[in-house]
């Protein structure tokens, strides 16, 4: 019997479900039980060719349309997924492994935050006037083009719609691959969107792995690449966005600071510290994964990290009680515990976790490492795991280094009570998408995004609107022309 996961057809081009089977096969795993519960193909040379120039010529009309009506369809479809946030939840569960405690709360409802958002600007989009005494300058906002969006695995649903609600909203059309890993989710939106009324051929969604994405980051036609991925593949899809003069955003990998001053709230700075590492069992790009403890609280806080990890709920992700999911695929979970075994090598303290979960599918243990020390390789390297290292300091100037000492600048959190250490610092922080008490909130009216390795560009906010209009200035000139001859 076929799963109800299984979509119509591997590909979404012109408002229709497209299948070719020439593709290679794709298995869809799901990491709760490692049954195969789906298959799709990826995208021949005719697929990527036949999305791209449906997306082309569709685009055309589309930012002709007004701002109004374009925000309109993006809010009806909001509406959609928030009415089937249910069936939208249990697929991104099957998708990813991620339990539905969580995608109920945090996968269709983000892209459906990000629809209404963009959606709601849309209407707003406009130029400026510019005064030259008896002459004027104005500007128009106007769309790129032909974007490419290409996402991670980890959130399917919410990147396919952070990047296509802000694309569309400026006019835009997208051709939008999916990670190999999680192809389901993006083809509901591109679903919903047709449903809500939006011309065939704006949002198209076709599958592969990195070659189609190579494919379409290339193509002539493509004005603009938008990427969710990790460090070495966003250094390569931005290196071959540059032959083209494509406009790129990349929002990549990280391995951030957390910093616990003594004087923090020592239960919201656990509570920080597990939603910073362990939600979606750590794989979450912005993830605090270095947690640097002020020596005084180090033991108060281990102790009660220790005793609250411990009642993280593993279990079927498809129950509601479960908290903690599986790794997304066999690969990952090998990944993470390689580092885990050198993580107890290089001689880190186990504080909890520390190996497969006794139970079918991927799941890794919460993991806790306390005495890390900066040379440590789970101290440098992103993992994208339930594996916290937590690291010691005396002072704020040393530990603002020890922070900054990184490639990569995604993001950066701070516990304490004062309030002016806090803003100072955050000041000091290299990172994109910083928090104070707090840790990985992501509304979309907040500008996402990294500095250093870890990104160019922002998504959601007003900001991500710059990375998906260009402007043209018009200078108009009221007198005669003066000229030398
Ligand atoms: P990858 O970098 O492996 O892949 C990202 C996407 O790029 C996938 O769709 C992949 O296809 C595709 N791809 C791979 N090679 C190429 C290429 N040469 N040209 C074009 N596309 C290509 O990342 P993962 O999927 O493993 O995701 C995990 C990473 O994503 C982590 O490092 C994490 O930090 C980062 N991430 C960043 C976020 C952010 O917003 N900053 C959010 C979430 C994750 P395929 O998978 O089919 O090979």
């Amino acid at each position: 019997m076929t799963h109800p996961a299984q979509p119509t057809a591997s590909h979404f081009i012109n408002g229709e479900y497209v299948e070719d089977t020439n593709g290679t096969p794709i298995p869809v795993t799901y990491a709760a039980t490692g049954e195969q519960i789906a298959t799709v193909y990826a995208a021949t040379p005719e697929i990527v060719d036949r999305a791209l120039s449906t997306a082309k010529e569709a685009q055309k009309a589309w930012a002709k349309m007004t701002g109004t009506e374009r925000g309109r369809i993006l809010r009806r479809a909001a509406d959609i997924m928030r009415e089937r946030n249910h069936e939208l939840s249990v697929l991104e569960t099957y998708d990813t492994g991620k339990p539905l405690q969580e995608t109920l709360i945090a996968d269709a409802t983000s892209g459906a935050d990000a629809l209404e958002y963009f959606g709601g600007l849309a209407g707003s989009l406009t130029g400026e006037h510019i005064p030259m005494g008896e002459d004027w300058v104005y500007t128009v906002r106007e769309a790129l083009g032909l974007c490419v969006g290409i996402g991670a695995w980890n959130y399917p649903t919410q990147i396919a719609c952070w990047k296509g609600a802000p694309a569309l909203a400026c006019g835009n059309s997208m051709v939008f691959k999916p990670s190999e890993t999680t192809p389901l989710c993006a083809l509901k939106v591109a679903e919903i969107l047709i449903e809500a009324g939006a011309p065939a051929g704006i949002y198209n969604v076709i599958q592969g792995m990195g070659e189609v994405g190579g494919a379409l980051v290339t193509d002539p036609r493509v004005d603009k690449v938008s990427l969710t991925g990790s460090v070495p593949t966003g250094k390569k899809v931005y290196a071959a966005a540059a032959e083209g003069m494509k406009h790129v955003t990349m929002e990549l990998g990280g391995k951030s600071p957390l910093i616990i001053f003594d004087d923090a709230d020592i239960d919201n700075a656990v509570g920080g510290a597990i939603n910073g590492n362990f939600y979606s069992s750590g794989q979450v790009c912005s993830n605090g994964t270095r947690v640097f403890v002020q020596k005084g609280i180090k033991e108060k806080f281990l102790a009660r990290l220790a005793e609250r990890t411990g009642n993280a709920i593993l279990g079927d992700p498809q129950d509601e009680a479960t908290s903690f999911g599986p790794m997304v695929s066999e690969n990952q979970m090998n990944i993470v515990l390689g580092y885990i075994e050198k993580g107890k090598e290089e001689g880190a303290r186990l504080i909890c976790g520390g190996k497969r979960a006794d139970m079918d599918g991927y799941f890794i243990e919460p993991t806790v490492f306390a005495d890390v020390t900066d040379d440590m390789t789970i101290a440098r390297e992103e993992i994208f795991g339930p594996v916290m290292s937590v690291l010691d300091f005396d002072t704020e100037e040393e530990v603002i280094a020890r922070a900054n000492d990184t490639e990569f600048g995604l993001s950066a959190g701070v516990f304490t009570n004062d309030f002016s250490r806090a803003h100072r610092v955050i000041g000091q922080l290299e990172a994109g998408s910083c928090f104070i008490n707090s840790y990985n909130d992501a509304p979309v009216e907040a500008p996402f995004g990294g500095v250093k390795a870890s990104g160019v560009g922002r998504e959601n906010s007003k900001e991500a609107i710059k990375h998906f209009s260009q402007v043209k200035s018009v200078y108009v000139r009221m007198g005669d022309v003066e000229a030398a001859f």
